[in-house]
């Protein structure tokens, strides 16, 4: 069979979307490209059993739509995989129906935690041949194709073809990398504690698996002799307690701690100062972690599993350990007033005044269908619309105290914290590593705070 995965190019006067491999939609000003890790093992996975694949990501490549059009119809597939997101579903219909016009014999499959969530209604809305369930693409694509049932098995997966899925695309638009070029992976599917109660990927890995060491490894190993001098796992949370430690000392025996910089997310009140300093040496840089509010209530009603203290302690010591803190904040909660946002914002600008954090991302809360959050809000009367359109942090789709215009200056608020003393050194140090850093950096800051102006 031929099968095509593709991102289909979404022009729009918002920007550029951050669709694939993002666990929260975003239209940006500056194109940020994130490797899609699962969908390129679906690819990897279809090839391996003998299917032709074609990888065509127009919005990484920065096609024109007729440019997407002229070379995916050139190729001529059996078969058309995408992944969308709740803000362009819509648009993914409709596109969908194009295809069918263009193509009438090739058939479309869709996926992602929105499909996931509501499959009846993108079956109702697209000439759909399948909704994926899950965020499995890989075996379920081969499934598919197959028209057998591929049993799940991480550790059984071949190895990513990272030319077939050109990983040099996403290798350098990347804010997370302060090397270049760099690669995602993931080790895991996708975060072992899965229950915060907005997470749209906790809904698509309701279960988490984790690959052997060995294997990531491996990954590793050959990512390096790509070339890639960074490299980002995206698990959700990237797995802790022996698997890491196994991780950290199979890094350093390899040899490969001394030629890369790694990054992950993580939690807060998971590892310890020692854990972080073994992550440290074992070439780890960044570290990732959700703060997402300063408020106990808040953390509570979102199922985060976390105290305030908890932050400022991490914080404290993955920070001392030497790693590159990340955190990011969330703004715009139902229930909070612009008393406890101000909270959350003047908790990022003390994490960074006090160099306990690094960097910072701050966001609207956005509900989306499948999670916890949305079905409260749904019950409860709190969602203002359920036009998937709206869902992209560009208005309010929730009842909240605050306006739209109060939340953008709280986020705006949020990445001047960058502006501090100590925050302005840190990225100074981090541009004798790399003095284009510097540059992107600033670049980045400017269009966060013209998309939240
Ligand atoms: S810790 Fe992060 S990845 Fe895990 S469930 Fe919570 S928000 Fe999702």
């Amino acid at each position: 069979m031929r099968l095509a995965i593709c991102y289909p190019p979404i022009p729009s006067d918002k920007g550029t979307p951050l669709l694939s491999q993002n666990r929260q939609f975003q239209w940006f000003h500056r194109q940020t490209a994130i490797y899609p890790v699962v969908p390129a093992s679906a690819a990897t996975l279809l090839r391996a059993h003998g299917h032709d694949v074609l990888w065509l990501d127009g919005i990484a490549r920065g096609l024109t739509p007729e440019a997407f059009w002229r070379e995916l119809e050139t190729w001529g597939p059996d078969a058309v995989f995408v992944e969308t997101k709740t803000p362009v579903v819509k648009f993914h219909w409709a596109w969908i129906r194009e295809l069918k016009r263009r193509l009438p014999h090739c058939k479309a499959l869709i996926a992602g935690d929105h499909v996931t969530a509501l499959p009846e209604e993108t079956r109702r809305n697209a000439p759909v041949d399948a909704a994926l369930m899950g965020g499995d693409y890989d075996f379920a694509l081969l499934s598919w194709a197959e028209g057998r049932d591929v049993p799940v098995d991480l550790a059984a997966l071949p190895q990513i073809d990272r030319t077939l899925t050109r990983w040099r695309d996403y290798a350098t638009r990347n804010g997370n990398f302060l090397r270049t070029p760099g690669a995602y992976l993931m080790s895991a599917r996708d975060c072992w504690y899965a229950r915060c109660s907005f997470c749209s990927w906790a809904a698509l890995y309701p279960t988490c698996r984790t690959r052997p060491v060995a294997h990531v490894l491996d990954e590793i190993g050959g990512l390096l002799d790509l070339g890639a001098r960074e490299i980002m796992d995206d698990a959700g949370s990237q797995p802790v307690g022996d698997w890491l430690r196994t991780f950290c000392e199979g890094l350093l025996s390899r040899g490969y701690a001394k030629r890369l910089h790694l990054d992950c997310n993580q939690r807060f009140g998971a590892l310890s100062l020692a854990d972080y300093r073994l992550m440290r040496r074992a070439g780890y840089r960044m570290v990732l972690f959700g703060v997402e509010s300063a408020n106990q209530a808040t953390l509570d009603r979102l199922n985060k599993g976390l105290v305030v203290e908890q932050i400022r302690q991490g914080a404290r010591d993955a920070a001392q350990a030497g790693l590159h803190v990340h955190i990011t904040l969330m703004l715009g909660y139902p229930w909070e007033t612009l008393e406890d946002a101000r909270r959350t914002v003047a908790l990022g600008r003390e994490l960074l005044r006090r160099g306990h954090a690094h960097t910072l991302q701050a966001t609207w809360l956005v509900p989306y269908p499948g999670t916890p959050l949305f079905r409260d809000l749904q019950a409860s009367g709190g969602l203002l619309t359920e036009d998937w359109d709206a869902y992209d942090m560009r208005a309010p789709v929730m009842r909240c105290p605050l306006t739209h215009a109060q939340i953008n200056a709280l986020i705006s608020q949020a990445y001047r914290a960058h502006l501090q003393p100590r925050p302005l050194l840190h990225a100074a140090a981090r541009a004798l590593a790399n003095p284009g850093h510097l540059l992107k950096s600033a670049s980045a800051l400017l269009s966060h705070l013209r998309d939240f102006r």
